[in-house]
């Protein structure tokens, strides 16, 4: 099937789209930097790009399943948004295939792409203490991020970049099929559960993903900038403890 670009009579395929803005969006970055200091817009074209932003982000295709492995080899690969070509690095994720929790945050931490490990640096100790907490095993869950590939200097990704890369998350779920999720922070929460809704009204609450419940909670960053959100970090792994106790 193919995705049109709205009021242009351009076409392309699905898993193109994302890629497609991602490149407009290099390229009047490279325009900027040889000294281009404008181009021009009209309304119509101003309108037209906006547009692009509503368009919900493909799914991937259901019809074959894949492993975690499958998942690992199309994503060792990808060329989908141009943090491929950002020389930082990327991480995976990791866990087991068949682990009952996932915990995904937004993009990774500095070190994680050398340490090859997410959350492998502050952020990372408060999450192995959170999971200890919950009476868990870091080795027992799985964690990862929405995007996978580390921006350069320091900045988080784009819109275009977390869509481009929602794809590889939404595989990897699929592989492991957990019986919850816990979607760490609101740039989590927008890139998989989509849509505009303010992340006040969001987190604490069990939400849906292909069946799966999903809690969204505060980001780890914010919690050790704000001590005062550690309570309801809490309180949101409590509710997901309890449910993991309910029978299936
Ligand atoms: S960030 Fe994701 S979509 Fe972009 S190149 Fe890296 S793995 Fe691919």
């Amino acid at each position: 099937m193919a995705h049109s670009f709205p009021g242009r009579h351009v076409t392309a395929m699905p898993h193109e789209f994302d890629r497609l803005v991602c490149e407009v969006q290099k390229h009047l970055g490279f325009l900027k930097a040889a000294g281009c200091d404008g181009v021009y817009l009209s309304e119509k074209s101003i309108g037209i790009v906006a547009s692009w932003e509503k368009t919900a982000p493909v799914e991937p295709d259901r019809s074959s399943p894949a492993s975690l492995g499958d998942v690992f080899d199309e994503y060792r690969h990808c060329r989908r948004c141009g943090l491929a070509d950002s020389g930082v690095g990327s991480v995976f994720g990791a866990g087991p295939e068949s682990a009952p929790l996932m915990l995904i945050g937004y993009f990774p931490e500095p070190g994680d792409a050398a340490a090859k490990i997410p959350y492998s640096g502050e952020q990372g100790e408060l999450l192995t203490r959170i999971i200890q907490a919950m009476a868990l095993d870091r080795d027992s869950v799985y964690i990862s991020h929405t995007v996978k590939c580390l921006p350069p200097k320091g900045l988080p990704p784009n819109k275009w970049e977390a869509r481009a890369c929602r794809h590889h998350l939404v595989r990897q779920i699929r592989a492991i099929k957990p019986s919850m999720i816990c979607l760490l922070g609101e740039s989590a929460a927008g890139v998989l559960l989509g849509g505009e809704v303010p992340f006040a009204l969001r987190r604490g609450k069990f939400h849906d993903f292909e069946g799966i419940p999903v809690m969204p909670t505060h980001d780890l960053a914010y919690v050790l900038a704000h001590g005062s959100a550690k309570r309801p970090v809490w309180e949101d792994m409590q509710k997901i403890m309890k449910k993991l106790e309910e029978p299936a």
